[in-house]
């Protein structure tokens, strides 16, 4: 009876201390768009460092020609080839590897990683079958999608701002990572161009305009998240270049390092942030990202174990280990809908090593996944409903026009595979934008987006174009 108490108190405090009624969400929805204008001043000091992307023309559908893209993210990099056939033909053909980075090259030196990366790359290349067609003597050209902030001083250049997510590589802050890339393509005798760098967010809000018109938005949940959206050129104030014919650009929010008072920031939050390889750093990412939502689960139950002997007598020596409970297992507890959670069961078997949990346990844990799962998407609800305010798509037009309809791309493992988040994202968006608003709005998975998006900029920015 005493522990049931204790386990009471803590899941209350837990509640609480996570809860995000709509008005909060509201408030720090505007504090996101006040910190996206900071940004697009050009304010050091704002939270949201909204990048220039150089993309001023997202792709048309009339691209055509041979188009690599590498796209380094999170665990796994990809690298894909693309047909592309214009108008008419659109995707002839494409094939992708997935390729995983192992852990040591996250931590280690840059020229290591890149050249495992262009040593996959070339090996890819290799096996470029007939049915691709390049013409004669034209040398092959790559989208680079590189999902960590950087400094753009073109489209196909600029310079590492910070690693984020699992990465801490040693040298490659503040060096041009196309370079990087190159100098390792050479290395391994790969002839090869890279005509576009793009970030993941931009890359699969290109992706995501070739296949539907109407998208103005492009949002990742995935190992981090982020998002990207097209702006009036003219409301850039930072940009000092040239306006774009287009009148538009696009701009890279990196809404991950978003940090306000308003933020539902529990002591395990503070106590995971601190111990992590970026502390005081990215902190809405840590609150809604795949990296991190376990790793809170985890946190709360090993203080049930603690406070409540949830696991028993003896708090279980493998749920003290950080990060032994991965969003994806989280997810698969959460999903169970059995009527003895034998799912869970089994895999609190599996991650914790108590075998016999009670059917109480086990309703406990799966409400602790709700409940951070549940913060995370609503938190994540109100950045885009940000976005959507920024550039005035969050309402119905006061001189009665029709509101045009309006597409978010969104893509990431955490989007595509976690239902129950990705479904409350959607409610919470419809809850926020109100039902007439909410009619003309379509969150679009966008899958695999990115890496199109990204050869079909480096398509629009071909050298031969
Ligand atoms: P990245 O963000 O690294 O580029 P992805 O978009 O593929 O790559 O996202 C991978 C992330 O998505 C994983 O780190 C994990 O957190 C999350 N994820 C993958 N599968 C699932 C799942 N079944 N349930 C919940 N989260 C998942
Ligand atoms: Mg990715």
């Amino acid at each position: 009876a005493d522990r049931k108490r204790r386990a009471a108190a803590v899941i209350e405090e837990v509640e609480r201390s996570l809860s995000t009624p709509t008005a909060l969400l509201r408030s720090i929805a505007d504090a996101m768009v006040s910190e996206m204008e900071r940004g697009l001043r050009g304010d050091i000091h704002s939270q949201l460092k909204m990048l220039i992307s150089y993309v001023d023309n997202l792709p048309t559908g009339d691209e055509h020609g041979l188009y690599y893209a590498l796209d380094l993210g999170g665990t796994n990099f990809r690298v894909l080839r693309v047909q592309l056939g214009g108008r008419e033909k659109r995707v002839v053909k494409q094939q992708y590897e997935e390729v995983s980075i192992p852990p040591h090259l996250m931590v280690g030196s840059s020229m290591e990683l890149f050249d495992f990366i262009a040593a996959a790359l070339a090996k890819f290349v290799d096996t470029e079958a007939e049915d691709f067609h390049l013409p004669e003597g034209r040398q092959r050209e790559l989208g680079f999608t590189f999902s960590f902030p950087v400094n753009q001083i073109s489209i196909s250049s600029g310079t590492l701002i910070k690693w984020t997510k699992g990465f801490s590589v040693n040298g490659t802050v503040g060096a041009d990572v196309v370079s990087e890339l190159s100098k390792a393509m050479e290395r391994q005798g790969l002839d090869m161009k890279v005509t576009a760098l793009v970030n993941d967010t931009v890359g699969t809000l290109a992706g995501g305009r070739y296949m539907d018109n109407d998208v103005v938005a492009a949002v990742i949940l995935g190992t981090g998240t982020n998002a990207a959206y097209v702006e009036h050129a003219n409301a850039i104030p930072k940009w000092t270049g040239l306006l774009p014919k287009s009148g538009n650009m696009v701009i890279n929010t990196e809404w991950g390092s978003f940090k306000s008072d308003k933020l539902p920031l529990s002591e395990y939050d503070k106590a995971m942030d601190f111990e992590s390889l970026n502390p005081g750093e990215q902190i809405y990412e840590k609150m809604i990202s795949g990296m991190y939502l376990g790793e809170i689960v985890r946190r709360i139950l090993l203080k049930l174990a603690h406070d409540a002997s949830l696991f028993g007598d003896v708090v279980p020596s493998k749920l003290e280990q950080p990060f032994v409970l991965r969003t994806p297992d989280m997810s698969a507890m959460h999903h169970d809908s059995s009527h003895d959670l034998k799912i869970l069961g089994a895999k609190l078997k599996d991650i914790v090593g108590v075998a016999d949990t009670s059917l109480e346990v086990r309703y406990i844990t799966r409400h602790i996944c709700d409940l951070v799962a549940e913060r995370g998407a609503r938190l994540a609800a109100a950045g885009i409903y940000s976005i959507l305010k920024k550039i005035g798509r969050d309402k119905v037009p006061s001189n009665g026009s029709k509101m045009p309809r309006t597409v978010i791309a969104l893509d990431g493992g955490l989007y595509e595979h976690y239902k129950k988040f990705s479904s409350c994202v959607e409610t919470t968006l419809t809850d926020l934008l109100g039902e007439e608003a909410s009619s003309s709005v379509v969150a679009k998975l966008a899958n695999d987006g990115s890496g199109i998006g990204a050869a079909l900029l480096a398509a629009s920015h071909s050298q031969y174009a």
